[in-house]
C-alpha cells in the first residue's frame, strides 16, 4: 500500500510556527514512552486544546493484541479526563521510511468526536524535516455522525 501525497501539503519543519513546532517536540518527546513490545513500532502524539493546554499520548501495546491503544486517542482520553472537549491541532510522530504515520481510520474518527470545526493535523517523523500539514477534515471527509 502506498501513500499518496501532494507535495504542496509537505512544509519543512524549520518553517513552522514555533506553536506548532511546540507540539510537534511534544509529541516527539512522548514517542520515547510508547510500550511497542509486539511491534516496536513507537507513535507519539500530541494536541493543543482551543484553550491552548497540550495534552501527549504514546500508543500502548498489549498481548492481546485488539486492546492496544493508538498515541492519538491516549492524548485526547488524558484531555477528556482532565475535562478538555475541544481540540484545536494535533500532531502525529512516527517513524515509517517511506511514508508518514498518519493517523489510523479509529484515530480519525475519535479525533473527529472532539472538533467542532476543522483542525489542523501536523504528521511527521521523529526527527522532524518534512512535515505533513493536513486536517482531519480531508483526513476523514465524511465523520460517523449518530441519530439522536
Ligand atoms: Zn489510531
Amino acid at each position: 500500500m502506498n501513500q499518496v501525497i501532494s507535495e504542496d501539503l509537505i512544509f519543512s519543519y524549520d518553517g513552522l510556527e514555533p506553536d506548532v513546532k511546540e507540539l510537534i517536540d511534544a509529541a516527539i518527546k512522548t514517542r520515547k514512552n510508547a510500550y511497542t513490545p509486539y511491534s516496536n513500532f513507537k507513535v507519539g502524539s500530541a494536541l493543543r486544546t482551543t484553550t491552548g493546554e497540550i495534552f501527549t499520548g504514546c500508543n500502548v501495546e498489549n498481548a492481546a493484541y485488539s486492546p492496544t491503544v493508538c498515541a492519538e486517542r491516549t492524548a485526547i482520553c488524558k484531555a477528556v479526563s482532565e475535562g478538555y472537549r475541544e481540540i484545536a491541532a494535533i500532531a502525529v510522530i512516527g517513524f515509517q521510511e517511506h511514508s508518514f504515520t498518519t493517523p489510523c481510520g479509529v484515530c480519525r474518527q475519535f479525533i473527529s468526536e472532539f472538533c467542532h470545526t476543522d483542525i489542523p493535523v501536523y504528521v511527521t517523523k521523529p526527527v522532524p524535516d518534512r512535515v505533513l500539514v493536513t486536517s482531519i477534515y480531508k483526513l476523514l471527509p465524511i465523520n460517523f455522525v449518530p441519530v439522536l
